[in-house]
């Protein structure tokens, strides 16, 4: 288990060796002052050592700090079941799996996260699950999206990441209060993501696409994000990745190294893999450069991250991403909810995590947007119908009242 407590002189120093480390150096970086960066810009920033690599991220936390500030949003995540229908290769909770216990939450085990996360000052929830589709899922989720409505007098703002739906299911799903969604492509590259997962129709990578579409219709702000480090994926991929997460426009991203899980049929290319810290330090530097491309979206730092590094949202945090997701899931869940292996925070309770969080980010130099929505700043300038726009603000709702 890696404990979520920080702890340890050694953890300290070196997380202020790192802020020293991306502060910009004298030298002037051309390439990272051009304003279009191509798919050869990418691969040599991607492959930035030394100097170069510096001024990546120093230039991608002048952007940041310059274009939405050194806030970080909390949004509390809830793990809402593990039940899937799809057998992704990657995933420790693919249908084929039958180690992993099934399980469900249930709708006051919902509302009582939601209640902590109002409590706690975090303003937003994420609601995380496998992918369903049947009328009775469809219909419980519709039900506990007005439930946590009512609960929180519309103050809670909801990101919903269940997958892929129909136009009709988002659209409910939309009207019924939630307002983010987070659908990762995972890779980019149609031939890579045929290796990722298994070649039938539900798991279509032109699907995927039409629904990132899809939920733009609907009008949420969408996110997206891709695995780095996965077997038989190159630097070129990683480089069209973020073009083409700059392409379909996403308005908030989530982005981690690729952690192999025993049970799934993507173990056998263990042997394959990068290092683990080579995958987070590409991880690091996808995360600046979708910073670089993608001004005023929002971008997680993941769990992923931390799991290869103590410190690794942190360090996310220094070199472009503004959110944070504290799990909220009630602790007798989370050991089946581990979509990779060793993902921290396993058996820590809400406030603590939350505790814990709070003094990472005041180390990364930043600040909590508390009571805030924090949604992207991307989202509101790209959409042209203002009824759609839900970017209302808890506080602002306080002062209507
Ligand atoms: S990645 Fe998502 S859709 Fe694929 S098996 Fe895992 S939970 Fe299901």
């Amino acid at each position: 288990m890696i404990s979520c407590s920080i702890s340890g002189r050694v953890l300290w120093v070196e997380l202020i060796t790192f802020v020293k480390n991306i502060a910009m150096t004298d030298q002037t970086a051309t390439l990272l002052s051009k304003s279009d960066l191509t798919h050869s810009d990418l691969i040599t920033l991607l492959n930035a050592q030394g100097d170069l690599r510096k001024n990546l991220f120093a230039r991608a936390a002048e952007i940041k700090n310059k274009c939405i500030g050194n806030k970080v949003y909390f949004r509390g995540l809830i793990e809402y079941s593990n039940i899937c229908s799809k057998n992704c290769y990657y995933c420790g909770v693919r249908r084929e799996n039958h180690k992993v216990e099934r399980y469900q939450l249930t709708d006051e085990e919902v509302l009582e996260a939601a209640q902590f996360a109002l409590d706690n000052h975090f303003a937003s929830i994420v609601i995380q699950s496998g992918e369903r589709s049947d009328h009775k899922f469809i219909d419980t989720i519709e039900r506990l999206l007005c439930k946590i409505k009512k609960l929180s007098d519309s103050r809670l703002g909801i990101t919903l990441s269940m997958g892929e739906q129909t136009e009709e299911t988002y659209n409910r799903w939309f009207e019924a209060g939630a307002h983010r969604y987070l659908l990762r492509i995972e890779t980019s590259d149609r031939e890579l993501y045929s290796k990722l997962h298994p070649n039938d129709s539900i798991h279509d990578f032109d699907a995927r696409i039409e629904s990132l579409r899809a939920l733009r219709r609907a009008g949420y702000q969408v996110g997206s994000g891709v695995m780095i480090g996965l077997p038989f994926q190159t630097i070129e991929s990683l480089a069209h990745d973020l073009l083409f997460l700059k392409e379909i426009d996403i308005d908030m991203a989530g982005m981690g190294p690729f952690i192999e899980h025993k049970e799934t049929p993507l173990y056998k290319y263990t042997g394959q893999l990068l290092p683990r810290q080579e995958r987070f330090e590409l991880s690091l530097k996808m995360v600046a450069l979708l910073r670089i491309l993608m001004k005023n979206i929002n971008i997680a730092a993941t769990t992923a991250m931390q799991t290869i590094d103590p410190q690794g949202r942190e360090k996310s945090i220094m070199v472009g991403s503004n959110v944070i997701m504290p799990n909220l899931t009630p602790v007798k869940y989370r050991e089946n909810y581990k979509l990779y292996e060793d993902k921290p925070c396993i058996d820590e309770e809400a406030e603590q995590c939350r505790s814990c969080l709070e003094a990472r980010i005041h180390i990364a130099g930043n600040e909590i947007g508390w009571d805030e929505w924090g949604d992207s700043k991307h989202f509101a300038l790209r959409m042209p119908d203002p009824d759609k726009v839900q970017l209302v603000d808890p506080k602002s709702i306080n002062k209507v009242k």
